[in-house]
């Protein structure tokens, strides 16, 4: 059976974690920065080193291309993100890069030609040090003017990396693409279940929507030794049964779901006032939207009902939604079709993070997988996905590639969705 080249893949790997190296192990190369610049001039060298077609689009992803002969009208995408959190781990996208490099090179290798044409991406700005999922947002057509005003750099920084990269936010606008059949990504799991079952394969079924909401809970400041307690009006009161009840709702009503308040702040804020005024930032996230938005009801229920409690006014106000990714059959079977193949075992599974694969969802048949992150760690030096994992992670990219050429003529043609991210 054909299989990747073992060496070459693991040497990659090592020399792009050189790129933007920290001194505890981990790299730093935040989406356009010097050492991402450098991360991509490196993939591009390889990408000539290996004889394949090179092509950057107007959002700055590039791709490593194997052309089918003639060359397909459509083609089969599959990759990840160079990019990384600060002083992030060293294979964290980076792998799902290399995988589906390292497939389009073993196929070129054994003298294949593809009867569709393969591209391994790297997706600019995958991490959010611009925006996040730029890349991908821009393939889909979905990156409004609105997102670059309300980017996480200021305007003169983002055109500096934009034209470091040789694009512009009218060629990001303009980089919509209506060419992809397929798409499949390999990610590092980020979490334990794969570890934990003895798995070598998690095929994610759906990426978990996220809803933000920003919440403020408003009493009345008194004096902290004088106000009896039962006069009390403390707004902090109100937000501290919320995180409590919301917790024990959620995991008792909603699992697999989740909840998070990842921000409270109080108001006026001091040893000796009570609290007048407190801010909580509310998050939750589930694979389902008929779910969430009985989820929402719900956490707002409670938390009208705290400040019932508390004698307290309540405000919410909701950013815009990330809408759950179902991922295709069609591609997951192609997956686990390649697994059983290699002798991989898997499972389905939800990704409880964000990925590209949840844009690309949008135009084409897509689905990833994820291999084994050791003791779960990442966004951390410490990330860890053992050479076996890595090598046996790109053996199904390769094989999973080939499946999905084998049904090319069978794919599904994906509605682009009613609802838009922004
Ligand atoms: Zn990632």
């Amino acid at each position: 059976m054909l299989r990747i080249n073992e060496d070459r893949l693991l040497t990659d790997l090592r020399e792009l974690a050189a790129i933007g190296a920290t001194t505890d192990g981990g790299v730093d190369r935040q989406a356009l920065t010097e050492s991402d610049i450098a991360a991509r001039a490196w993939y591009r060298r390889k990408i000539a080193e290996a004889d394949l077609e090179y092509a950057q689009d107007g959002a700055g992803n590039q791709s490593a291309i194997l052309l089918s002969a003639p060359p397909s009208e459509k083609r089969i995408l599959a990759g990840s993100h160079l990019d990384s959190v600060p002083n992030g781990g060293r294979y964290d996208g980076s792998l799902g890069v290399l995988v589906a490099f390292e497939a389009l090179r073993a196929l070129k290798d054994a003298g294949l030609r593809p009867p569709v044409t393969l591209e391994a991406v790297n997706f600019t700005d995958e991490e959010s040090a611009i925006m996040g999922l730029m890349g991908s947002k821009a393939v889909v057509g979905q990156l409004t003017r609105t997102d670059f005003e309300r980017s996480r750099v200021d305007v003169e920084e983002l055109i500096r990396r934009f034209s470091a990269a040789g694009i512009s936010p009218e060629s990001m606008l303009a980089a919509t693409r209506d060419d992809v059949l397929a798409w499949v990504e390999l990610h590092i799991e980020q979490g334990t279940r794969l570890e934990d079952a003895g798995l070598d394969i998690g095929v994610v079924k759906a990426i978990v929507g996220i809803r933000s909401i920003h919440v403020t809970f408003r009493g009345e400041a008194a004096h902290a030794g004088t106000k009896p307690m039962e006069l009390r009006r403390d707004a902090l009161w109100g937000a501290a049964a919320f995180a409590l009840r919301a917790r024990e709702h959620v995991m008792r009503k909603y699992s697999p779901g989740v909840c998070n308040v990842g921000k409270i702040s109080a108001n006026p804020g001091a040893f000796n006032i009570v609290p007048a005024e407190v801010y909580c930032a509310l998050e939750f996230r589930h694979d389902s939207e008929a779910e969430m938005d009985q989820m929402q009801a719900d956490l707002i229920g409670l938390l009208e009902g705290c400040a019932d409690e508390f004698g307290l006014s309540v405000t919410y106000e909701a950013t815009p939604p990330v809408i759950p990714a179902t991922m295709s059959e069609s591609v997951m079977g192609a997956i686990e079709r390649a697994a059983d193949k290699l002798g991989l075992s898997h499972e389905r599974m939800l990704s409880f993070a964000g990925h590209d694969t949840q844009n690309i969802a949008d135009v084409a048949p897509a689905a990833m997988y994820f291999v084994p992150s050791v003791a779960g760690i990442s966004h951390n030096p410490k990330e860890l996905t053992s050479d076996a994992d890595c090598v046996k992670g790109a053996n199904l990219m390769l094989h999973t590639l080939l499946e999905l050429c084998d049904i090319s003529k069978s794919l599904p043609h994906i509605a682009p969705r009613r609802h838009r991210r922004s």
